[in-house]
């Protein structure tokens, strides 16, 4: 299985060449950077700190495509369009982890998923997106009895709260419990609140230090209370998922899949 990497020189490209290279079933077919970028004609290697591999990273996409099964996309989205019509012409597949996707772009993306294999998901940890479906689940079993409470905490340098993977396991507790998610949300408390009133999902937020990410969903009842913690220490863990994505493309058909495709859920 060749897969490609755009974006080599990102923090997630340079993640990618690594976990490419550590993984068994997979070759890394080449690497690509924007044009006039100062990687382009490097060792993809030695970039990412693991000594030469005899890869150049080129500025040429098309190629890239022509070269491998699939190519993997954290760049940024007037990049990941250009990448999902490339994949579309050549019939290849596109691992698309870019986050910030508009809707006219995602448009492009859906349109482009009729003759490309896309899977396209803004959490690429599996753990993660399993958490989504175990949070779902919890929700609708447990029913109203238990109030349910999202914390997460990040990084000083975070700039939005809460982040998109509380909201998203947010929107699994509304969805299994059955209530509309737009209307039923306590966003932060200070003052006199009065009593917790039952049915919103309510969310807390912590900002500090180097912290990389941490949710815990709680489900709260009278006499207990049942944790979904998901802890990430680093970002290597995103760079895995979507090479377990590509390895899982082959062979699919043409269409947009998400992890929780990956993961059969
Ligand atoms: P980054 O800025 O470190 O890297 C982006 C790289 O893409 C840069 O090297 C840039 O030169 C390159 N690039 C831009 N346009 C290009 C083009 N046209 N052709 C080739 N390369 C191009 O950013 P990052 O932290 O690595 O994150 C990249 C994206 O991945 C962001 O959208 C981020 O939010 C997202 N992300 C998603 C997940 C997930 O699990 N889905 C996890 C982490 C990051």
């Amino acid at each position: 299985m060749r897969i490609g990497i755009v974006g080599a020189a990102g923090r997630m490209g340079q993640m990618l060449i690594r976990e490419v290279q550590g993984n068994a079933t997979a070759k890394l077919g080449g690497a690509v950077e924007r044009a006039g970028s100062d990687a382009i004609g490097r060792d993809a290697g030695e970039l990412a700190g693991l000594g030469p591999i005899q890869v150049k990273v080129g500025a040429d996409p098309a190629a890239l495509f022509d070269a491998c099964d699939a190519v993997i996309d954290f760049t940024a989205p007037a990049a990941s369009i250009v990448h999902a019509g490339l994949a579309a012409a050549k019939g290849k597949a596109l691992i698309l982890g870019t986050t910030g996707i508009t809707a006219a772009d995602q448009a492009k993306i859906d349109a482009a998923a009729k003759s490309a294999i896309i899977v396209q998901s803004t959490n690429f940890s599996p753990a993660v997106v399993l958490s989504f479906a175990l949070v779902e689940e919890a929700a609708r079993r447990l029913g109203p009895d238990y109030d349910i409470e999202i914390f997460e905490m990040h990084h000083r340098h975070k700039v939005d709260a809460p982040s998109g993977t509380a909201l998203s396991l947010g929107r699994a507790a509304a969805k299994g419990r059955g209530i509309d998610f737009d209307k039923e949300t306590i966003r932060g408390r200070d003052g006199h609140t009065g009593a917790r009133p039952t049915g919103p999902i309510g969310f807390s937020v912590a900002r500090g230090g180097s912290e990389t990410g941490e949710h815990n969903v709680m489900f709260l009842a009278e006499g207990e209370r049942l944790e979904i913690v998901h802890k990430a220490s680093n970002r290597q863990i995103y760079a895995r998922g979507a090479v377990r994505a590509a390895l899982w493309a082959k062979g699919q058909k043409p269409g947009l899949y998400s992890m929780r495709d990956v993961l059969g859920l």
